[in-house]
């Protein structure tokens, strides 16, 4: 079978980069040969969309330009870049890779794959991309887009999730790939994937370059290829947001430097359903072992029910439900470092300063809306004096 897929995928080559030729996305990371710019495209592109990651991008080189730039840039300037992209390990990685290529390498990213793959957050997807594109090196760049593609071409019923599989195929491609130009053709399989075989929804295989050699297309079969078993399903955990206002800034709490969301930092949650009194209970305590002024009583002068909202990671889906609870004035001469892991801050040094995950996206929509109604009444207030 493996030879097969050899000489399909040989004779597929011509085309794929033909057809890249005319058809080449226009993209910021591809207006000049760059290490940097396609590693950096190529992090941010993991789990994210073309068109989300644009804007991302061209912040992300306007601050941080080149790779010493990179190593130098504070943790929260980094998180602040990658706010909203998610997967913030990869973040880190890059700059732990950044250090890395400075100390190693004089600043430069290596052009040989072996020696990529050893730096943090580089796979061989990432390697492969990156020693094809920017160093014209023979390597392929296998991930989901490429894998389906080509098992598409092929109709070979392969288990796309299996290591096994996709070490076959960069072994078949390897043989396969051009060697004058393997970042095109890396760069025409991952654009084929993108726009032309696209991923669940029906290819547009009258346009596919390759539709005469196409097992896929000739069987009708591109629901069930590539094929995957069935995911495992996700588990839900409930979680009460507490939104704690205190005279316009609001607690925000740093999470533990392991696990989902490491080290970031959040708007304050519990791991279960809570109703209005035992949430104002857990904020409470909460409060109490702040420096909160311990006799301001009540300690909450308002409390609102905030809408429910979810969040889908990729193993875990959060089912929130929030509450806005307002501290009474007395509470509110306390720092912006209130704890090691606790900080009290306004909506504006939240937008400039510290970024939340998305998964707080909603609650965080919400401080917005009461911000503003609040900005509202005070200037019709000023209005009818
Ligand atoms: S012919 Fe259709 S199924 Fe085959 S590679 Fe092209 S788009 Fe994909």
């Amino acid at each position: 079978m493996q030879e097969n897929e050899e000489a399909l995928y040989r004779q597929a080559v011509p085309y794929l980069l033909d057809w890249y030729d005319a058809n080449a996305r226009i993209l910021p990371w591809r207006e000049e040969k760059n290490a940097y710019h396609t590693w950096i495209s190529e992090i941010m592109l993991q789990q994210t969309r073309v068109e989300a990651v644009r804007g991302y991008y061209n912040r992300f080189l306007r601050e941080l330009p080149d790779i010493p730039s990179l190593c130098k840039a504070p943790t929260e300037q980094l998180l602040k870049l990658w706010e909203g992209l998610g997967y913030y390990s990869r973040v880190r990685n890059l700059q732990k890779a950044a250090n890395i290529v400075c100390e190693k390498y004089g600043g430069v990213l290596p052009s040989d794959y072996e020696q990529l793959k050893t730096l943090p957050g580089i796979g061989t997807y990432t390697a492969g991309a990156i020693a094809s594109i920017a160093y014209d090196a023979a390597v392929p760049a296998v991930d989901g887009n490429v894998l389906r593609v080509m098992k598409r071409i092929s109709g070979s019923r392969d288990d796309i999730t299996r290591e096994s599989v996709k070490k076959a195929l960069f072994s078949t491609l390897q043989s396969v790939i051009p060697t004058d130009r393997p970042g095109d053709f890396n760069q025409a399989v991952m654009d084929l994937g993108a726009g032309i075989c696209v991923p669940n929804a029906e290819p547009h295989c009258k346009e596919c370059p390759v539709m005469h050699l196409c097992k896929t297309f000739r069987e009708g079969t591109w629901r069930e290829i590539p094929y995957k078993p069935a995911l495992k399903k996700r588990r839900v955990e409930q979680r009460t947001v507490l939104v704690i206002k205190c005279q316009g800034r609001y607690l925000l709490h740093k999470r533990a430097d392991n696990g989902l969301l490491a080290g970031l930092w959040e708007i304050p949650a519990v791991p279960e359903k809570m109703d209005e009194k035992k949430a104002i209970a857990q904020a409470q305590e909460l409060l109490l072992q702040l420096p909160f002024k311990k006799n301001a009583s009540p300690l909450f002068k308002k409390v609102d029910k905030l809408p429910d909202a979810k969040h889908i990671f990729s193993h875990v889906e959060w089912r929130m439900s929030g509450y806005l609870l307002t501290a009474p004035k007395e509470a509110s001469a306390l720092p912006e470092q209130i704890a090691a892991d606790y900080a009290l801050v306004d909506l504006e040094t939240i937008r400039t300063r510290y970024s939340l995950p998305s998964a707080f996206s909603a609650y965080l929509k919400e401080i917005k809306r009461l911000e503003e109604n609040a900005q509202g009444a005070q200037e019709k207030k000023g209005n009818d004096q």
